[in-house]
């Protein structure tokens, strides 16, 4: 099992990537220790990136609420699942233009702000997020799409959300009846899936063996920075962890972020192995 905070030696930390809900805030309040780290990690110029399966957020939205909590931030330090989604098609399928988007208005905005036509016309890609507006008349464009031979894109895999009643679906469970009606399976890039994790790491442009991938969850967090090859911490701040003999365990286990030790910390002191 991993260390916990007080036995740890840290590895040499010049970059951190991190999860948002349960890690810098609980839905709407803040968790100090946390806005107080990443504070102090800018001061010491330690640059970070935040990751979110959240496709129904523009970056703007989460700058506005992380300065709300006193953490100034650029838009550039949030990648969302609905940028992700846009930039790889973009990398991986530069000829197609036409895009067929089921989500939320910050899906489509992170399409068309990388010059892509948003069109229900013989589109070449079809891209699904969290859509509380869905339809069957979607659905029935994005099968038709679909079965014609467009490319499948899916946000992230999430199947409940938590609400203040309750539960709803998620993003993951209508991108789940659209794969099961087109047997298509989808290429989803929100967490614990790699391409979000890495289009963060290219925004820092830190090595990958000396930048951390924080989170309060298991199944998704921790599973995508493992996959992406990072040192990964697990905060006790959100959800409570049950362990899964099925999944990679987290590296570091912290009771707050304020337990993490970067290397601009240390940076009078020789370098320290990993336990
Ligand atoms: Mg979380």
């Amino acid at each position: 099992m991993a260390s916990t905070s007080s036995s740890i030696h840290w590895p040499p930390i010049e970059g951190v990537i991190s999860d948002l809900d349960g890690v810098v805030y609980r839905g709407g309040t803040a968790i100090a220790d946390a806005i107080d780290a990443f504070t102090r990690w800018q001061k010491a110029g330690v640059p970070f990136c935040f990751v979110t399966n959240n496709s129904t957020h523009t970056p703007a939205d989460v700058v506005r609420k992380l300065a709300g909590f006193g953490l100034a931030i650029a838009p550039s330090q949030v990648v969302t699942s609905a940028i992700t989604a846009a930039e790889l098609v973009r990398s991986n399928y530069p000829q197609l233009t036409k895009v067929y988007v089921i989500g939320a208005p910050s899906l489509v905005t992170a399409m068309r702000d990388i010059g892509l036509e948003i069109t229900d016309r013989s589109p070449e890609v079809v891209v699904m997020g969290l859509d509380r507006d869905i339809t069957h008349e979607k659905m029935r464009i994005a099968v038709e799409a679909i079965l014609n031979g467009a490319v499948f894109i899916g946000t992230n895999p999430d199947l409940l959300l938590p609400t203040a009643s309750g539960f709803e679906p998620g993003a993951g469970a209508t991108i789940a009846a659209i794969a099961a009606a087109t047997q298509v399976q989808p290429s989803i890039v929100g967490k614990p899936h790699v391409p979000m994790i890495e289009t963060a790491l290219s925004r820092l442009g830190t090595n990958r063996a000396s930048t951390i991938m924080i989170g309060d969850q298991v199944p998704t967090d921790i599973q995508a920075g493992k996959k992406a090859g990072l040192a990964t911490v697990l905060v006790r701040t959100g959800v409570p962890m049950r362990r899964d003999p099925s999944l990679m365990d987290p590296d570091f286990v912290v009771a707050t972020l304020r337990d993490i030790e970067v290397s601009a910390d240390r940076a009078a002191r020789p370098q320290q192995r990993r336990a």
